[in-house]
């Protein structure tokens, strides 16, 4: 697989890279097969987070005696200095490796929140002084503030969520980080499992020489077709991308990338999955949205208060409360016929 050059770093990555939250759902035997084949298939870049609970553990076991060449990311929220290096020796120790290639600043929202990076920095300085890192990034979770960020200069990689539906980046943030040479890491890429097909996700990013998605897989088989699609380094033809906008016109903006993080309700409302309830119902049958599971599920909205912390906490600015009520309302339909 082609390597690309991730910005000011100078770290030279595969066109995808493996993000570590979905092997977490799994065993370490099944999480080390995914990330062996992914090897395989030529992948160096791994991501990972010192809050995608066994993760840096899981990574750390299967990359033993197979680290050179490799391009190891973790992050944590820069929530104070001690915790900011502590973070770093844990990544470190549950990862038995001497350095990470690349340290991020995790999930930053707002303007308050790149002010605490900023204050944090020489913490990252350190750490890059005693070898523990090599480079410094930032992972965001916000459309408006990632061209502020990129024009500080100040990270040389920056995690945004971009796909063919969120593509509002391509425009502003994306020239913005080229301008200032910061690598692009995309999250997000199949918007969180709300783009079906992996084949036309993955072609939206060939072509482009400073964006590296990320691909999370559960079972190794998953990553083939992806492989392929990225090898084959084709741009999407005319009627591929007149689907990217029929799905994209389709989509709207309101809908859910599955990161929970308005999760979890202070009144046990189980806001995810329901917020991905309709898109579900287009593609399973009936019988599996109707089941005893859903049912319990779908009780527990009627416990919202509408107290309206979920909707402070997604960085989508999505209206949970409204989403919530009509997947109730369509779940009630189905039932009733
Ligand atoms: S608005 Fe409802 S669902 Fe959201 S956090 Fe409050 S009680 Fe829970
Ligand atoms: S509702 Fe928002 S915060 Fe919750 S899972 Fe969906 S996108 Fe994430």
């Amino acid at each position: 697989m082609k390597k690309i050059r991730l910005g000011k770093s100078e770290l030279m990555v595969s066109q995808v890279g493996f993000g570590g939250i979905p092997i977490t759902r799994v065993s370490q035997q099944e999480a080390e097969k995914c990330i062996h084949r992914c090897l395989e298939h030529g992948i160096n870049y791994i991501d990972t987070a010192t809050g995608y609970g066994d993760s840096e553990e899981k990574i750390g076991k299967a990359i033993k005696g197979r680290r050179d060449g490799l391009v190891i990311a973790s992050k944590a929220p820069p929530t104070d200095a001690r915790f900011m290096a502590e973070s770093i020796d844990k990544s470190l120790k549950r990862m038995q490796i001497e350095t990470i290639d690349l340290y991020q600043f995790h999930c930053i929202k707002d303007r308050q929140g790149l002010q605490k990076c900023i204050e944090l920095m020489p913490v990252m300085e350190k750490a890059k002084s005693q070898g523990k890192i090599r480079h410094i990034g930032i992972t965001i979770h916000g459309v408006d503030i990632i061209k502020p960020i990129v024009e500080t200069g100040l990270f040389e990689t920056a995690m945004i969520a971009l796909n063919f539906i969120v593509r509002e980046p391509l425009e502003s943030a994306v020239p913005a980080a080229v301008k200032h040479d910061v690598g692009i890491i995309a999250m997000k890429p199949m918007a969180g499992g709300h783009i079906a097909d992996a084949s036309l996700a993955f072609k939206f990013f060939n072509g482009m020489d400073n964006v590296v998605p990320l691909v999370g897989i559960e079972k190794p088989e998953e990553i083939d077709q992806i492989a392929a699609t990225i090898e084959e380094d084709e741009k999407p033809d005319e009627r591929e991308l007149a689907k990217m906008d029929r799905i994209r016109s389709e989509s709207g903006d309101q809908f859910c990338r599955r990161c929970e993080y308005c999760m979890p309700c202070p009144h046990g409302v189980q806001i995810f999955p329901i917020t991905i309830y309709e898109s579900l119902v287009k593609r399973l049958p009936v019988e599996k949205v109707t089941d005893e599971s859903w049912k319990k599920m779908m009780k527990t909205v009627e416990n919202c208060t509408d107290c309206g912390r979920c909707e402070q906490k997604c960085p989508y600015d999505l209206k949970i409360r409204e989403i919530l009520a009509h997947s109730a309302g369509l779940y009630e339909n189905l039932i009733s016929k």
